[in-house]
């Protein structure tokens, strides 16, 4: 979508530091971390929420939570621990319309999320 910052992160016209890409997927440095490490996990095809998400994207949404794990797991946090979170519109605090997966690790995190 040509108004999507996430879709333009994805093709590069906005820089990001990336941290991995296949087809489906690209996961890139959070650019305002809210912990030591924070990774966004989007997927390459623009969706703009969970609601909009159909049966034939359970296997993409696998991937997105499966590649996560990867990740924290190259950085270090399966055995400490990590954050997954989804929000899902303006009152759950989604700021950008493209789905995104957020990875927090690497401080204590508090319960229940503001
Ligand atoms: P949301 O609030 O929608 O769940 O998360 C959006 C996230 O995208 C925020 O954590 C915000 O810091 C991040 N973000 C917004 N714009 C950019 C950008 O241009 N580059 C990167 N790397 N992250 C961004
Ligand atoms: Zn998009």
């Amino acid at each position: 979508m040509s108004d999507c910052i996430f879709c333009k992160i994805v093709e590069g016209t906005i820089p990001s530091a990336e941290v991995y890409r296949d087809e489906r997927l690209y996961a890139f440095k959070d650019i305002t971390p809210q912990a030591p490490l924070h990774v966004l996990i989007v997927p390459t095809r623009h969706i703009a929420t969970l609601n909009d998400l159909s049966a034939h994207d359970e296997g993409l949404v696998g991937e997105m939570v499966r590649r996560a794990a990867a990740i924290a797991r190259e950085h270090g946090y399966a055995e400490r621990g990590y954050r997954t979170v989804f929000n899902c519109q303006s009152e759950a605090g989604q700021s950008v319309f493209h789905i995104h997966l957020h990875l927090l690790a690497g401080r204590p995190m508090g319960w229940p999320p503001g």
